[in-house]
């Protein structure tokens, strides 16, 4: 985040993602740029993401009864904006565009003019 933005006041600006759990991205911006990975979780409200094995960070965890204490490793969350989905068909960062099936039916695709291929399913 650069440090001109303004805090408070503003709405925060949300990004229409296309993006779903189990989605494959990749990094486009950040520590993790050009790394990519499935969707674990995703943070509507905050329009982040948790990618597997994505901008790990470590926690150091007391042992509390039996559960043994240690440093835990667990993703944390990236911002949707610094992702951008892989195109299953053409391997390829895609953006998606959404269409409906004559059954009415949203389906998301590629929006590569080589591709054009359905992602979902
Ligand atoms: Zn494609």
């Amino acid at each position: 985040m650069s440090a001109a933005t303004k805090k408070g006041g503003e709405r925060p600006e949300r990004v229409p993602t296309h993006l779903r759990k189990g989605d494959t991205v990749l990094v486009i911006a950040g520590r993790e740029r050009g790394k990519s990975g499935r969707i674990l979780q995703l943070l509507t409200e905050k329009d982040r993401a948790k990618v597997e094995r994505l901008n790990m960070i470590k926690r150091h965890r007391k042992a509390s009864g039996n559960a043994a204490g240690g440093i835990v490793e667990k993703e944390a969350s990236i911002h949707c904006s610094n992702l951008q989905i892989l195109c299953g068909r053409c391997n390829k960062p895609t953006r998606i565009a959404v269409r409906r099936t004559p059954e009415g039916k949203r389906v998301r695709y590629c929006r590569r003019r080589d591709c054009r291929e359905a992602i979902d399913g």
